[in-house]
């Protein structure tokens, strides 16, 4: 067996969710996967595809009407890349991989937010790279001075945001980004920013990734799995200066050859087309994040509330029990299944994670099933 691999286990997210299988009428909270169907033209889209041929490898970095609607994309977001500088991937995870195992030797160190989306730390620790976490701000906001302290400390090599986040939903303030970018220009870094849902969002969408004076820094990775609600095509991207893509696309080829085609053509068309559909997705999720934070805080349960995503990490530390046993309890005797903290690591202890990409009904029966459940087994709730 390969000893590094045998050091990290599946994601808590997917044990969790299995769990739920084995109690008989559990609702379950538990996946990120949009409750949507994937957009019209989308699928009309991929059917055609597939009609005039289209199942062929792809060139390794993408079909190049996709690498250039990509580029549209991101330009709405004041972020510039040209076609070379995009790769498309098999989702965000084959981003992520490809990014960390392109750049990374081992015993380098790497500085990995907690609670973060787990696959950072698992794919450094399997590179053999040594993982650095850094905490946040109360609101899972980012702490610079903390950032700051860590890379003042240490040699870290390589720095990692998300946002929005997964599992917390906080995102990057316009100072929060300009000092960060401040930063990043005096430091020896890389940065590795995962923004899987920069377009579900519900405040103003700041990143790192705006800047030209630190381009050659950066590395963005995000992916259409959840805006456009198809996590099962597996299509995400990369986009990054040539001299990290060079790197990049060894592992990505070498790996995976290319993304499904048929799901390129897919994506292709939702960026022209699909637009509208994830706004008014958008809009569902923030109306449901709106239901989830009247409901928890009726519950007296601290909770920051999101501005991105479509997760929601309340505190349940007050309940005195380990974030895995309450979730197990909540899921044994209160049909409810919610992803325990520690699944996003350490500093998740004392959270749950609530996915609300689930229909009104669901969040309803939910957070009913969640107050009987805190009301016949703690006081003051
Ligand atoms: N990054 C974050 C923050 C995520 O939450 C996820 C999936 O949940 C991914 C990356 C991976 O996305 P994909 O399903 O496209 O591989």
């Amino acid at each position: 067996m390969n000893s590094r691999v045998e050091k990290i286990q599946i994601s808590g997210i997917r044990r969790f969710s299995e769990k739920v299988k084995k109690v008989d009428g559990a609702i379950s909270l538990t996946i990120g996967q949009p409750d949507f169907n994937i957009p019209t033209d989308i699928a009309k889209a991929m059917i055609k595809a597939i009609e005039d041929g289209k199942t062929t490898y792809t060139s390794n970095a993408g079909i190049d009407e996709l690498r250039e609607e990509v580029c549209i994309y991101l330009k709405g977001f004041n972020i510039d890349y040209n076609k070379d500088e995009v790769c498309i991937t098999v989702g965000g995870s084959e981003g992520l991989y490809a990014v960390l195992f392109g750049l990374m030797n081992e015993g380098e160190k790497i500085l990995i937010p907690g609670p973060a989306y787990p696959a950072y730390e698992n794919i450094s620790i399997m590179i053999g790279a040594d993982v650095v976490n850094y905490s946040l701000n109360d609101d899972f906001t980012l702490n610079i001075e903390e950032i700051k302290e860590k890379l003042d400390k240490e040699d870290i090599k390589y720095l990692v945001l998300s946002f929005p986040s997964n599992p917390t939903g906080a995102i990057l303030s316009k100072v929060q980004r300009d000092e960060l970018i401040e930063l990043i220009k005096e430091r020896d870094i890389i940065v590795i920013t995962d923004e899987m849902y920069a377009s579900i969002i519900f405040d103003e969408y700041y990143s790192i990734a705006q800047s030209k004076e630190i381009k050659d820094k950066v590395i963005y990775v995000s992916g259409f799995s959840k805006i456009f609600s198809m996590t099962g095509l597996r299509v995400g991207y990369v986009a990054c200066v040539e001299k990290y893509m060079k790197e990049i696309i060894k592992v990505h080829q070498y790996g995976v050859s290319c993304a499904p085609s048929i799901a390129q053509y897919g994506a292709l068309i939702g960026l022209r087309k699909s637009m509208n559909d994830v706004e008014s997705m958008r809009k569902s999720f923030e109306r449901r994040k709106n239901y989830c934070i009247d409901r928890l805080r009726a519950l007296n349960i601290e909770v920051s509330e999101p501005k991105g995503a479509f997760y929601i990490f309340p505190s349940i530390k007050k309940f005195n029990m380990p974030s895995e046993e309450f979730c197990e309890k909540l899921l044994n005797e209160g049909k409810l299944a919610c992803v325990p903290g520690t699944a996003f690591g350490d500093l998740g202890e004392g959270y749950m994670r609530i996915s609300y990409c689930y229909s009104d009904d669901t969040l309803k029966e939910a957070f009913d099933r969640l107050e009987k459940f805190l009301k016949s087994n703690f006081q003051n709730c």
